[in-house]
Formats: structure tokens, C-alpha cells, sequence
């Protein structure tokens, strides 16, 4: 499987990273070992001293297309998660500033939260409320209203370059409140208010 990751679909997470309004979205991929094992905690790479979490909705592809219509993007996911795009912010600024692919800040290994999912029936697409908690403290709130890309858009904008393909997952961009994690933190995620993640930081 491989992991497709969606940067900047949140107009205030834009704003507070001071990154520019992309006119389509930025994609960048994470290889199937950035999978942090269900049940281990996240340890802090030695490479980076500002590790962040980006708390994403996720998206489950279901069945191979390539060139899928936007209006057809639905029957290629069922379910809808929550997980984490762990992001070492120093190296990506050192990486971006030199024009350089972001692969060393967003791709090691434990660099991907995947939690549970949920039936996307059992959901409003359109109104998904998501929360990030670092140590019981409310961090980030998003609502995937505020997407800039819907999940549709991003599948047949996405399936444009790359096959998807049975278990492949989307993470579709991150809202604001992004920010660092510490040794001992714990983080928590709930989608609807049921928790879908609870990870330790060592
Ligand atoms: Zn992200």
C-alpha cells in the first residue's frame, strides 16, 4: 500500500505556516514503512528537534482507478479515519527553502498514524468534525468543511498521477493548531467524538 498525503487543504493552517494559497493541491507520498505499528508509541527521530503533528481525515481506497471521474470518486472508498502525518517542521523548512523534495521530514518510519475507520454511511462527509488532544488539552478542532479540496476532488485529482489502488490511504491535509510533541506527550484523536487513536510520545 502506499500513503498519499494532501499539504495545505486548510486555509488557516496556510496561514499560520506562512505557506502561499496553492491553485491545485500539493501532494507528496509516504512509503508503506512510515506505518507506525498499532499499539507503539511514536519515538522522536534523532534528526529532528521540532517534530509537529498534523491530526488528517483518511480515506481508505477500496478498488483500483486511474483517471477516476469526480462524480465516480465515491465508490472508491467506503471507510473514513483519523491519523497522524508526523512532520519534522525543521528539516521540511531546511528542505523547502533549498527547493528540495520533503521526503526526509515527512516520510520516516512512525511518520504515519493510521487509526480506526468508521463506514463513511455512518457519517456527513461534508461536515466531519475532527479533534486533536495532546495530553488531555484540546490542540487542533477541524471540520472538514473547511477543506479546500473535497475527498472527491482530491481522488480524482490524485488518481490523475498515481493508480490507486485496494488499501491505499489518503490523508487529506491537516486544519491549524498544528505544533510540537515532547517525550511523555500523549495524543489522542476522536472523529465524531469516538476515539480513534491514542498514541504515547517517547
Ligand atoms: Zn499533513
Amino acid at each position: 500500500m502506499k500513503i498519499i498525503c494532501i499539504g495545505r487543504n486548510y486555509a488557516k493552517h496556510i496561514e499560520e505556516l506562512h505557506n502561499e494559497k496553492p491553485k491545485e493541491p500539493v501532494i507528496f507520498m509516504k512509503p508503506d514503512s512510515a506505518v507506525l505499528l498499532k499499539k507503539n508509541p511514536f519515538i522522536i527521530p534523532p534528526f529532528s528537534q521540532d517534530i509537529h503533528y498534523e491530526v488528517e481525515v483518511l480515506v481508505k481506497i477500496n478498488r483500483i482507478g486511474k483517471f477516476i471521474d469526480q462524480k465516480f470518486a465515491h465508490k472508491y472508498y467506503d471507510e473514513i479515519g483519523l491519523g497522524i502525518d508526523f512532520t519534522a517542521r525543521d528539516l521540511q523548512s531546511r528542505l523547502k527553502e533549498k527547493g528540495l523534495p520533503w521526503e526526509k521530514a515527512k516520510a520516516f518510519d512512525g511518520s504515519a498514524v493510521i487509526g480506526n475507520f468508521y463506514p463513511k454511511d455512518s457519517l456527513d462527509l461534508e461536515n466531519i468534525k475532527f479533534q486533536l488532544f495532546k495530553n488531555d488539552e484540546l490542540v487542533q478542532d477541524g471540520d472538514s468543511s473547511h477543506m479546500l479540496w473535497k475527498i472527491d476532488e482530491l481522488i480524482a485529482y490524485v488518481s490523475q498521477y498515481f493508480t490507486l489502488k485496494i488499501g491505499d490511504v489518503i490523508f487529506t491535509g491537516t486544519p491549524a493548531g498544528v505544533g510540537r510533541v515532547e517525550a511523555n506527550d500523549v495524543l489522542k484523536g476522536t472523529l465524531e467524538e469516538k476515539e480513534m487513536f491514542h498514541i504515547k510520545v517517547k
